[in-house]
């Protein structure tokens, strides 16, 4: 037989012949350093036999980044952790050990509770399998015998997926450790260079909490020390940079139980929600949107038209209406309230394109267990607009959006890829308007040459549409604003214009989000510089610190006039030492110290005369001293790039 290489060479063997032995034949480097098979795109075990005409590819201890070579190291260090558990607390009963992304887990029923300490000793007894040698055997066997032997080992949890297990039964043994196992292994516990036991957490069997409550063990493995320091280090950027932790010490907002998912802005949160505010006013009026402000509640009967009431009720808040039997919905969307306003008028042609924007809180009933910090809410309030055009019109105004979008994620440095969701199974109208809609989209963003993936299914019951994704400084991808074109819910609300030839024609509506929601932008905002705001978004640009009590009168006069300015500034009057309240700053990651002395006192009173006198702290640099007005240049010149154009 025959199998194919990933240069398209062919390589004979012998019909029955397994991965490895593909390996052994090309070199016996290569069956050393072999991991696992990469068979037509599926990954299958080294052991196994390979079918003539089958393309192969081998994985080695080289492929230190590929996603497949990482699964299979790390559940094979998952079943290290098994055999560990299981010699340092004799009588825990094993349940499954998957890996998953960045790692990998391990389910347990302990006979006494065990705690993080406890990891530090399984973690050693790894490490010495690994240091004694361990390599990994399969076999199969049939379920019966497969169920005898996990009964007589008194392992409930394997009997039970022996039981259920569809096909033959392998099992993979390593040292005095047998695991009911799919596979695929490595050859041996050689390649695991670097491991790491990270957490505890309680899991129900089977997910499900009518079950026992196991003992998850969260690890990690890699190919070298290297990826494994590296991977540590990304953790804790991470949580350093997490929005929900420093919401908290930065003073921008929290959440309370009282409103599952509904953040409190606080005054400083509040500000930079204000200046991106500001930013979409600006931008809405250069791009002739119109702002308007539609209700918060409507009754069902709205829903049942614009088609939320059947496909999207169950995310909806409901409140009893006035008189029985009537039930009103807190909107989750503003399409339905731009519907209206569009319908309220006999609309021609030259009215057309209508662009009406609203930034109205909406509400969605999002399970509180999928929530988190600013990114998953409930309360949730768009950069939404909805521009009402004709078929002629569309190209120019998804052009409109895709130049709005650069020009914000340019704003703050971040560039935008997007998913193009093409139609759902649960989608209204026929499958030539989604043709067109979908052809309309893919178009606009190969001329704005914005890079994508197609999500085949994940449109809106209404129409296709592209999601916005955003890569942060620690290059992880979020989800964030959104431009769907639409046919349905105007037709559902009978919306038509007039005609040049006097007839009346259907109106598309381009539903757009840019930002996606303040709350989520803020949130990413938040991680993705860490805190540190650029000056224009800064809730406090500069704080000024007075060195003695006699300062303060002064410092004050500073304060009001850099407000005067339109800045928005400190003073920290506390007793604490210079020192203590300029570290405090840096905390607080106050893109200007102002330190104001005698010095700078004397300055205060004659700004023009005397020069250089203000100490100016730059947040990461050095101090330098400044004249008042080359401090307001400086200023002036960082608080321009909240508007590039
Ligand atoms: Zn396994
Ligand atoms: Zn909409």
């Amino acid at each position: 037989m025959k199998v194919v290489l990933p240069d398209a060479s062919e390589l004979e063997l012998p019909d029955g012949a397994s991965g490895l032995d593909a390996a052994r034949a090309i070199g016996p480097k290569l069956a050393e350093q072999a991991v696992l098979l990469r068979v037509d795109g599926s990954t299958r075990d080294l052991r196994l036999p390979l079918a003539d005409g089958e393309r192969i590819q081998i994985l080695t201890t080289r492929d230190t980044q590929d996603e497949d070579a990482l699964a299979v190291l790390r559940h094979s260090t998952a079943h290290l952790l098994a055999e560990a558990a299981i010699r340092l607390h004799p009588g825990v009963k094993i349940a499954i050990g998957p890996p998953i992304a960045d790692g990998f887990y391990y389910d347990f029923e302990f006979p006494e509770p065990i705690s993080e300490t406890d990891l530090e000793a399984i973690e050693a007894e790894m490490r010495r399998e690994i240091a004694e040698g361990r390599a990994w055997e399969r076999q199969e066997i049939p379920r019966e015998e497969a169920v005898a032997r996990f009964e007589q080992e008194g392992e409930p949890y394997k009997v039970e997926l022996a039981r259920e297990a569809e096909g033959p039964i392998s099992l993979y043994t390593q040292g005095d450790f047998t695991d009911l196992c799919r596979g695929p292994h490595l050859q041996d516990a050689s390649p695991i260079k670097a491991l790491k036991l990270t957490g505890l957490a309680g899991a129900y069997w089977r997910g499900d909490e009518r079950n026992t409550q196991l003992t998850r063990i969260y690890g990690t493995a890699f190919y070298t020390q290297a990826d494994l320091e590296a991977h540590l280090e990304r953790l804790e950027q991470a949580r350093a940079r997490d929005h929900r932790r420093l919401g908290r010490d930065l003073d921008l907002f929290h959440f309370d139980e009282h409103s599952p998912g509904s953040p409190l802005w606080h005054p400083k949160g509040m500000v930079i929600y204000n200046v991106l505010e500001g930013i979409r006013r600006r931008e809405n009026a250069r791009r002739g949107y119109l702002e308007v402000k539609t209700p918060l509640i409507y009754d069902k009967a709205l829903w049942v038209t614009s088609g939320h009431w059947e496909k999207f009720r169950e995310n909806m808040f409901l409140i009893p209406g006035d008189v029985e039997d009537q039930t009103y919905g807190i909107k989750p969307m503003n399409c339905p309230g731009h519907m209206l306003l569009f319908g309220s008028e006999l609309r021609s042609y030259r009215d057309l394109p209508i662009r009406y924007a609203e930034a109205a809180p909406l509400h969605r009933n999002e399970p509180t267990g999928t929530l988190h910090g600013l990114t998953r809410v409930r309360y949730v309030t768009q950069d939404d607009a909805h521009i009402f055009c004709t078929r002629e019109q569309i190209t120019e105004e998804l052009d409109g959006c895709l130049e709005y979008l650069r020009y914000l994620y340019a704003l703050v440095g971040m560039e935008p890829h997007a998913e193009l969701s093409t139609r759902p199974e649960n989608k209204l109208g026929t499958d030539e308007e989604w043709d067109f809609a979908e052809a309309e989209l893919l178009a606009a963003l190969e001329r704005f040459r914005i890079p994508y993936v197609v999500g085949a299914g994940e449109g809106s019951f209404y129409g296709p549409k592209i999601d916005v994704h955003l890569t942060d400084v620690l290059g992880r991808g979020w989800q964030m604003g959104t431009i769907q074109l639409d046919q349905q819910m105007p037709a559902r609300f009978g919306l038509t214009y007039m005609g040049p030839d006097n007839h009346e024609h259907g109106v598309y509506v381009i539903h757009r989000a840019l930002f996606g929601s303040f709350e989520r932008f803020i949130g990413i905002l938040v991680e993705h510089y860490g805190g540190a705001f650029p000056f224009w978004l800064a809730p406090v640009q500069a704080r000024i610190v007075p060195v003695g009590e006699g300062h303060r009168e002064a410092a004050a006069e500073l304060r009001a006039r850099l407000e005067q300015e339109g800045f928005r500034v400190e003073v920290d009057e506390r007793d604490d030492t210079l020192g203590k309240r300029i570290r405090e700053a840096e905390l607080q990651k106050v893109p200007f110290v102002i330190v104001y002395g005698d010095r700078e006192a004397e300055a205060a009173r004659a700004w023009r005369e005397l020069g250089k006198q203000l100490a100016m702290r730059e947040r990461g640099g050095e101090q330098s001293t400044v004249s008042f007005d080359e401090l307001l240049e400086r200023f002036r010149g960082l608080a321009a790039e909240a508007d590039p154009a």
